[in-house]
């Protein structure tokens, strides 16, 4: 390999937090281990950076972490870095120690402010996608998404199993304030009567046609899946107006919540993790900048950060009509 571009390197977990930033930190560390560049985590996202938490990070720092949901460096929303000021005390921390290039794991937030910090101060920036939602443009999947899916398909089995034996209604909330890929591939793997997300124009009509139509068919019970973004309704009033139509359905809510950022990476996180942190140190070894690592069609890709902020990773249309066709 020729020379490497950087030196010294930190990395830090920004943003909502994913299953997997662990183990993508452990990757980072021991791949900069691994070709002599020093490693430094930064704790608390950007305000770390902000207030010079730094600590220097070696192949042992990350031993037993990559099946550890959550994130050991800590992460935060750091207004601070919003502001140039903020940017600048991180810019003369990162002199202070001599770091040439910073890894920033976490979702477009993260990578907006990475984006900033390199076109104003020219220190090497790469982002790692690191997001349940899996709504960053140049990656097939984040890390974390598949993980979050999981927990939200084996909670929706869970919730289907009263719901069948008092035949219930329930209405499922699921995360993605933005993204309905948690509620359209977890309502496909539950076999959900509906799915309503944020990408497609919901109707109530259409809705309770497919009450009546599952009627028709004997179904007793029912699981309509509802992406936390849907712009139709939350699942609260969805399940009011249900009631006025349907006087004699016994109907519930459950909002699934936090419990789907938590819990133990899936095999899926940990290799995607793992090849997207190598990703980001060779990357920035062989010089590039401002990029995001990322994973398409099984093979490592870098995508100017700018692209995987502006465009968007459209949702499979043809999903929604397989899981109309096979939920009747
Ligand atoms: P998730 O998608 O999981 O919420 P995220 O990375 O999008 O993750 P944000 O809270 O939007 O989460 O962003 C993380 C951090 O990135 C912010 O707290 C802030 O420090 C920094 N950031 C976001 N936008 C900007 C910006 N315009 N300028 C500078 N920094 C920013």
């Amino acid at each position: 390999m020729k020379e490497s571009a950087v030196k010294k390197i930190a990395v830090l977990t920004s943003g909502g937090d994913a299953p997997g930033m662990n183990a993508a930190l452990r990757a980072v560390v021991r791949t900069a281990n691994y070709y002599d560049i020093e490693c430094y985590g930064v704790r608390e996202g950007y305000n770390g950076l902000i207030n010079g938490d730094f600590l220097k990070m070696g192949p042992r720092s990350v031993k037993n972490i990559i099946n550890q949901g959550g994130t050991i460096l800590k992460s935060a929303r750091s207004m601070e870095f919003k502001t140039k000021e903020g940017r600048q005390k991180a810019y003369d921390h990162c002199v202070r120690l001599g770091i040439d290039g910073l890894v920033c794991i976490g979702g477009d937030g993260t990578f907006t402010g990475a984006k900033i910090f390199n076109e104003e101060f020219g220190i090497r920036v790469i982002g790692v996608p690191g997001t349940i939602d899996n709504d960053i443009f140049g990656t097939d999947n984040t890390i974390g998404y598949d993980t979050a899916l999981n927990t939200a398909m084996d909670a929706i089995d869970k919730i289907r199993d009263t719901a069948t034996s008092h035949n219930r209604v329930f209405f499922v909330e699921v995360m993605g304030r933005d993204a309905g890929f948690i509620a359209l591939n977890s309502g496909l793997a539950t076999g959900a009567l509906d799915i309503l997300i944020p990408e497609r124009k919901d109707s109530i009509d259409e809705l309770f046609t497919n009450f009546r139509n599952a009627e028709k068919t004997g179904k007793a019970s029912s699981i309509v899946v509802v992406a936390e973004g849907e712009k139709l309704a939350n699942v609260y009033e969805l399940a009011e107006k249900t009631k006025k139509d349907f006087p004699d359905y016994d109907i519930r809510v459950a909002i699934l919540g936090h419990m789907q950022r938590g819990g133990s990476p899936s095999c899926a996180d940990r290799v995607l993790a793992s090849r997207l942190g190598y990703g980001a140190v060779t990357g920035l070894m062989e010089g590039k900048t401002n990029v995001m690592a990322g994973m398409r069609s099984n093979d490592l890709v870098y995508t100017p950060i700018e692209e995987a902020i502006k465009k968007h990773n459209e949702i499979n249309k043809d999903l929604l009509l397989i899981s109309k066709i096979l939920a009747i």
